[in-house]
């Protein structure tokens, strides 16, 4: 990758992480998970609403820690809002693959998401980019209620 998009990619992330997008409490929300991840940090609180069919219909984080849980989060919110189940369970293998796998090629259904990929170099820093994607895998697990789940094994 050459420096001059990285450059561009590290500002998309800034971006992300100092305006969140999607940000606050959602207030009818049926399910909300509380997301940790210990080893850097980064709390993610997620607030899910189903529409009709299962598939995600509305989608609010709040949250602190470092740029990449953040902006991972904030990207996710915009990403898989109005997406069913299947596309979100897609997505979040194709997410993983991006930013683990380094012969990956990013799928063009990522759209943004592929700002993250870089992530991939720094092994460390992949349970930041995954939290706010293992938070929505809970909360369309559990459908209801609260939840809560951390990175680090119990
Ligand atoms: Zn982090």
């Amino acid at each position: 990758m050459n420096a001059e998009i990285e450059e561009l990619y590290q500002e998309v992330i800034l971006d992300h992480s100092r305006r969140p997008r999607n940000f606050g409490e959602l207030a009818d929300a049926a399910v909300r998970v509380h997301g940790d991840n210990p080893a850097c940090g980064d709390e993610i609180h997620l607030g899910v609403k189903f529409d009709a069919g299962g598939g995600l219909q509305d989608i609010k984080f709040t949250g602190h820690g470092c740029a990449i849980s953040q902006a991972s989060a904030s990207l996710m919110t915009m990403k898989l809002s109005g997406k069913n189940r299947a596309e979100v369970m897609e997505m979040l293998q194709a997410f993983h693959n991006l930013v683990t796998d380094e012969r990956s090629e990013a799928p063009k259904t990522l759209g943004d998401l592929v700002v993250m990929r870089g992530v991939r170099k720094f092994p460390q820093r992949v349970k930041c980019a995954m939290l706010a994607w293992r938070a929505v895998e809970q909360a369309l697990e559990q459908g209801t209620g609260e939840a809560s789940i951390s990175t680090e094994p119990a």
